[in-house]
């Protein structure tokens, strides 16, 4: 088993052709006369550490990297930061707490029975809910530059045939 997934693993170099870590759709190949690659779909472009398997996005600040670990890239990390689990736990947290503490007050409290204002809490807690979902999400876009802009330009072409 060790020894057939060693034979299937490839290492990483100039000559290959990457499934492209930012968008996951196009692939990466050297760009000609440079020590970089770049995406063939969100034309994202990367330095290069063939020593230590690494590819570098440095259009941000800090950079984000991968590592080639034979068969396809690591999670994105950001240079000088490890972002653990205690993150996606604070995320959960920040998402939840206000909602349930929303949904608690609601469910303690029902207002006098008139019609829109009894439906009045549980909207508030959905808009919460959905509020904070969307802030989590966009750190989310920001932190890893998830290329919005060229997934709907790929959608407009495949529409458009
Ligand atoms: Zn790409």
């Amino acid at each position: 088993m060790m020894r057939r997934s060693k034979i299937l693993a490839t290492s990483f170099d100039y000559q290959g052709a990457y499934p492209c870590p930012v968008c996951r759709v196009g692939k990466i190949t050297r760009m000609p006369l440079m020590e970089a690659m770049a995406c063939d779909f969100c034309q994202e472009i990367f330095t290069v550490n063939l020593e230590q398997q690494q590819l570098k996005m440095p259009s941000r600040q800090p950079p984000l990297i991968w590592r080639w670990n034979g068969f396809s890239w690591t999670e994105a990390q950001l240079e000088g930061v490890e972002l653990g689990w205690g993150y996606g736990l604070a995320a959960i947290a920040f998402i939840f707490l206000p909602t349930t503490l929303i949904g608690i007050v609601a469910y303690n409290f029902p207002p006098t029975p008139h019609e829109f204002i009894t439906w009045l809490p549980y909207i508030w807690t959905i808009l919460t809910f959905l509020l904070h979902l969307a802030i989590i999400l966009w750190i989310c876009i920001e932190v890893y530059q998830i290329p919005i802009a060229a997934y709907l330009r790929a959608i407009n072409r495949w529409r458009n045939g």
